[in-house]
């Protein structure tokens, strides 16, 4: 009988794992995952600030890869031993092989108020959330159903995310001012760290670049500042200091889902640690956001998509290799680089072999990446055509939604 080979999370990794196994094509190969379509976060914050339309960073899977089954269902159970998983609705799947590739979620580290009072930015649902937000407070600014503070704008967490939805939204606020022109003045932005500098894991000249960046676009930067708790209105730092918000974005972490610490021991992140050939068991591979794996220095690997996406093809190997009964190599991390985008011609990039690239050349080398990366014909022509539409039609606002 032909090996099954089911993957659960249609994400960087599970997907990139399908494609390289369907080539082979002597293995069955089914993927589940509770929605039909595979989300490129890293565009995520665009569509919470109205750059981009939902549809050009969801990629339908169904049909996608041919040859490669998909199932869609909420997966609640994974019996190791009986070698099968259960769906939300009681549909029972078998595996000979199983790939666990579920990415990750939100989490609040236990801070007071932030599930109650700030929006998150994990999936399409929240950032169309604070896209109706953002821009529903100028309209209830503008018509008197809510104070003029109700436009400032707290983000929480330096990292990446938090850089970006900052710089975005910073943007947003200015392309306001020619449709509410007697209210847009009033609308700022903050973002809030609590370590020493933004982009933890750059060079420190790149936090810097990104701060200065930042407060040219006009946002607030407070480093050194962590949440003590938060109410609707606003937010309370540990130094007594408090922000008025009107909204509340929360960009500080993620973890992996917490009801998968009873497949094995897990990190602080509840990823699951895995030997260094990916598996918690002969049959089970775990990769991507999911998987604690760690590097040669003993650090753990990053929570991005190029960890994910080599794992994923690195799984399809490896379960190539142990059909044929052949030795399976440990799992070696190529360091790819890293970047942010700050805002229009404003990003910082650094390359594996040290070299870092700020500025114009930074972000065109972000928007070419993202753009090879991102899954789909039609969305790749879409959000070029979108890019170039905002970048020309600058201040005339590239948001788009429709505000009863
Ligand atoms: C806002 C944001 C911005 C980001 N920006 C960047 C960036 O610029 N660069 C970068 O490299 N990385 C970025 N990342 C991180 C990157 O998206 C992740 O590292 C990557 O998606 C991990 O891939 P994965 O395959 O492990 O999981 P995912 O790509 O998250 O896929 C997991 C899949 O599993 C499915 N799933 C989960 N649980 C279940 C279940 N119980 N049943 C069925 N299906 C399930 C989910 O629906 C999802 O489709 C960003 C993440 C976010 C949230």
């Amino acid at each position: 009988m032909t090996e099954r080979v089911l993957i659960i999370g249609a994400g960087f990794g599970g997907l990139t794992c399908a494609t390289k196994l369907a080539k082979k094509g002597n293995v069955d190969v089914t993927i589940v995952d509770r929605h039909p379509y595979q989300l490129f976060a890293p565009l995520l914050y665009q569509v919470a600030t109205g750059g981009l339309p939902e549809d050009d960073i969801a990629y339908p899977v169904r049909a996608a890869i041919p040859g490669v089954d998909f199932v869609r269902g909420d997966v609640v159970k994974v019996s190791l031993d009986a070698k099968n998983i259960r769906l939300e609705d009681g549909r029972v799947l078998y595996f000979d092989q199983l790939v666990f590739a579920v990415g990750s979620e939100g989490t609040t580290f236990g801070v007071p108020g932030v599930a109650e009072n700030a929006l998150q930015m994990k999936n399409i649902r929240e950032a169309r959330a604070i896209k109706n937000q953002l821009l529903q407070t100028y309209e209830d600014v503008e018509m008197g159903a809510k104070p003029k503070e109700a436009l400032r704008v707290v983000v929480v967490g330096g990292g990446p995310t938090g850089v970006e939805i900052t710089g975005a939204v910073s943007e947003l606020q200015r392309s306001m001012l020619r449709e509410f022109p007697h209210i847009a003045n009033e609308a700022s932005v903050t973002l809030v760290e609590a370590g020493p500098r933004l982009l933890l894991s750059f060079h420190e000249k790149s936090s810097a670049h990104a701060k200065t960046e930042l407060e040219q676009l006009g946002a607030v930067v407070k480093i050194d500042s962590a949440v003590d708790r938060m109410y609707p209105t606003d937010v309370h730092l540990k130094s007594g200091e408090v922000l008025p918000a009107g909204t509340i974005i929360w960009a500080a972490g993620v973890a992996a889902p917490k009801q998968w610490s009873i497949l094995g021991e897990t990190d602080r992140a509840n990823r699951l640690k895995v030997s260094d050939t990916l598996q918690i068991d002969d049959n089970v591979w775990v990769l991507g956001d999911m998987a604690h794996v760690v590097d040669q220095g003993g650090n753990p690997l990053p929570m991005v998509a190029s960890v994910a996406m080599q794992q994923g093809r690195y799984v399809a190997a490896s379960i190539e290799k142990q059909l044929r009964g052949e030795k399976i190599e440990p799992f070696k991390y190529k360091d790819k680089g890293q970047m942010a985008t700050i805002g229009r011609r404003r990003a910082v990039v650094e390359l594996p072999n040290g070299m870092r690239l700020h500025g114009t050349t930074a972000w065109l080398s972000w928007l070419g990446l993202h753009v090879f990366y991102l899954a789909g014909g039609r969305n790749r022509v879409s959000v070029i055509a979108d890019w170039f539409w905002n970048y020309v039609a600058w201040g005339i606002g590239p948001r788009r939604t429709v505000i009863d």
